[in-house]
């Protein structure tokens, strides 16, 4: 059977900012694919650009090169109405609630606005699909009157992720969606996400700075430092058996629920470097615990280590990559 058309290709993409000859280089050379009903997780820390390339998927900045296809057509190049026709299959849920939703707006006009901008239905069939997209997101329609002032940062979440499903995408890509809210409602918002993965096939890229998040919910994790991706593969291979130092340090950083799970880490110190002057080289080297005299010369490339991961590591795969690695990750 022919392999189905990926909802996301992203190739080789760069978003530089500032001057040619001294550019802010918040991604630099970031390929990925998404198929229809997967979901794939961008982890990094603050600043690493996974946020940008966001940005640069939906086309709200250009890329600085290379190319993006949606559900099989190039829309690096597309504008106006053509791009405008093309967004709808991708659509974001932002990280703050607070502010992405219009404070004079009810819920209603909010959840409604997308089919309104596409004429989708008539508008009591409007009204019939806004009705059914809240109590998807587990709101009761009495919502439906009132103005995100009166909600909680969860209500106001769950009525983001209905906004983002009205024009039935194809692939979701949401950015850093539970960092801003309360940890005691954070798992709600990322069951209802799976959920609704699970249901309605829809793709999805998750974008997190927190790998612990991720593991729960995604097929497959990229993970990306100071604008190049570092590690790609299959979550359960990549949660178990990280073969990249920097995925090590952001596996040995998530928090031990219990005693029988300590064992020794390596947990990151410092920031990493600024993106208008990376290091030559690897770009972790700084804060890498195995960097060699190569490591500081030469940047290594993405190489393939079989089974669907990828590594940009000159010692991958690491001769101590423990099967324990992960373990905490419940
Ligand atoms: Fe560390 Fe060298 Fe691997 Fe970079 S290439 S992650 S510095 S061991």
């Amino acid at each position: 059977m022919p392999e189905a058309v990926a909802v996301l290709e992203v190739e080789d993409v760069v978003r530089h900012y500032g001057p040619p000859r001294r550019p802010v280089r918040a991604v630099d050379g970031i390929s990925l694919t998404i198929r229809p009903g997967e979901t794939v997780a961008l982890v990094g820390e603050s600043g690493c650009g996974k946020s940008t390339l966001a940005r640069v998927i939906l086309r709200l900045e250009p890329p600085t090169h290379g190319r993006i296809r949606l559900d099989g057509e190039d829309i690096t190049e597309l504008s106006g109405a053509a791009l405008r026709d093309r967004r709808r299959l991708a659509q974001m849920v932002f990280q703050d609630p607070y502010a992405s939703l219009d404070p004079r707006m009810t819920v209603e006009a909010i959840v409604r606005e997308p089919l309104d901008n596409y004429r989708v239905g008539a508008p009591e069939e409007r009204r019939i699909c806004v009705a059914a997209l809240l109590r998807r997101v587990g709101l009761v329609e009495e919502f439906a009157e009132r103005f995100p002032h009166e909600l909680s940062g969860g209500q106001r979440q769950r009525v983001g992720i209905a906004r983002a499903l009205a024009l039935q995408p194809k692939i979701i890509i949401a950015d850093e969606p539970v960092s801003a809210l309360d940890v005691s409602i954070r798992a709600q918002v990322i069951n209802l996400l799976m959920d609704i993965q699970r249901e309605l096939g829809v793709a999805m890229l998750f974008v997190s700075h927190d790998i612990g998040v991720v593991a729960h919910l995604s097929h497959r994790i990229c993970v990306m430092y100071l604008g190049r991706m570092m590690e790609t593969g299959p979550t359960e291979t990549i949660i178990r058996r990280p073969q990249h130092p920097y995925t090590r340090a952001l596996l040995d950083a998530i928090p031990v629920s219990h005693p029988s799970l300590r064992r020794p880490r390596r947990l990151l110190e410092g920031t990493p470097p600024s993106p208008s002057n990376p290091p030559q080289g690897c770009r972790f080297h700084p804060r890498c615990g195995f960097a060699q005299a190569c490591c500081r010369s030469a940047m290594p490339e993405l190489r393939s280590l079989g089974g669907g991961t990828s590594v940009a590591c000159h010692l991958a795969p690491l001769a101590d990559a423990s099967s324990t690695q992960g373990d905490h990750v419940q």
